[in-house]
C-alpha cells in the first residue's frame, strides 16, 4: 500500500498524473495554485487505494510527487 505526497504549488497542471494512475486515484482540484493553475491532487481514499506504484511520480515532469510506501 502507498502514499503520495503533491507538491501542489509547484504542479503546472499537465494532468499526465491523471491519466497514468491505474486506480483512477488522482483528480483535478477545484481551487487554483499561485502559479494559476489547476493542481493535480488525490481524490479521498481510504488506506488500501494506493498500490504506491509510483507511476504518477514516474511521469510527472516536474517531479511534483513523492511516493512512500
Ligand atoms: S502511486 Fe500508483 S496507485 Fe498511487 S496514486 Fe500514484 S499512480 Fe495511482
Ligand atoms: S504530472 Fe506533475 S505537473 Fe503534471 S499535473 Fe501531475 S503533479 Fe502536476
Amino acid at each position: 500500500m502507498g502514499k503520495i505526497k503533491i507538491d501542489k504549488e509547484r504542479c503546472k497542471g499537465c494532468l499526465l498524473c491523471i491519466g497514468v494512475c491505474p486506480k483512477g486515484l488522482m483528480v483535478q482540484a477545484k481551487e487554483l495554485n499561485r502559479r494559476g493553475v489547476k493542481p493535480a491532487e488525490q481524490k479521498e481514499t481510504d488506506a488500501q487505494s494506493c498500490s504506491g506504484c509510483a507511476l504518477c511520480a514516474i511521469i510527472c515532469p516536474d517531479c511534483c510527487i513523492e511516493v512512500y510506501r
